[in-house]
């Protein structure tokens, strides 16, 4: 059986960061999902809305939340970048079809390392969210890679979580922090390691672009002497 399609209605779109927006749509009636799962949304060309293409988005919101929430970063000339920032707004009704996808966490009790950068935050906002509402809680690091400062966002948000969580560490990497940044600079895989005793005994999830993706892939598996089915990467492609 195919999968289903849905009309839903943007409730919001509102720019994060320079470059992300963070978008908010009714859940359509009958739309079911699991943490880690994506959708293909039905991108309109601003100037001829009939003329639409599917991209592929993922949920960062949980599936006991209310609505459905997106992070999405915009690149010059892109048709979804091009929609998000010069068009959808709120009230639109989009296409969306899903879900789709496998990025689930793994039902062991080890512990949980999740890498992301930019808006490969997604999927991970949506599996501690759940973490918390069904009490399968596992001691989590999550490590979000940003270029500068001002790409990093809801850090306040997971600051918070970190402070009221034993369970779960926040650590924001900035590859070219200012001098006033006092957190962990340069890639993400540097980070991990200057942090992290016992790696290798972790399951490891990776999202975002994948040249990061297969980066910390390579470096997990060929130093930190991870298994490969204790990798699970998501790629932005
Ligand atoms: C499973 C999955 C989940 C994903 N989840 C997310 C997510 O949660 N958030 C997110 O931000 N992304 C996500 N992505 C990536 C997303 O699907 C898109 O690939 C991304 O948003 C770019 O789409 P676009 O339509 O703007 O660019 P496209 O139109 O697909 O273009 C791709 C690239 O080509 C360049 N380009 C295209 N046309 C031109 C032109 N005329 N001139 C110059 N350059 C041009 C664009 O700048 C862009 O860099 C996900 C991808 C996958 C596979």
């Amino acid at each position: 059986m195919p999968t289903p399609t849905y009309e839903t209605c943007c409730i919001k779109n509102v720019n994060i960061t320079h470059d992300v927006y963070e978008i908010e749509f009714e859940k359509p009636e009958g739309f079911t999902f699991e943490a880690g799962q994506f959708v293909l949304f039905q991108v309109p060309l601003p100037e001829n809305p009939v003329d639409t293409q599917p991209r592929a988005y993922s949920i960062a919101s949980a599936p006991h939340e209310a609505k459905l929430l997106f992070v999405i970063k915009v690149m010059a000339g892109g048709r979804a970048s091009r929609w998000v920032a010069e068009s959808l707004k709120e009230g639109d009704t989009v296409h969306m079809q899903g879900p789709f996808g496998r990025f689930f966490l793994q039902d062991s009790p080890e512990d949980i390392l999740m890498v992301c950068t930019g808006t490969g935050i997604a999927p991970f906002r949506s599996h501690l969210l759940t973490m918390m509402e069904t009490a399968s809680i596992r001691n989590t690091h999550l490590f979000f890679g940003n270029y500068k400062e001002e790409d990093i966002f809801w850090k306040e948000y997971l600051e918070k979580m970190d402070a009221q969580n034993d369970w779960f560490t926040f650590v924001p990497v900035l590859s070219n922090g200012s001098q006033n940044w006092h957190g962990q600079c340069g890639f993400v895989q540097d980070a991990i390691a200057a942090t992290i005793d016992g790696i290798s005994s972790t399951h490891l999830y990776i999202c975002g672009n994948p040249a990061m993706a297969e980066a910390v892939k390579k470096t997990a598996m060929e130093e930190w002497g991870m298994k490969k089915e204790k990798v699970h990467v998501e790629g932005f492609i």
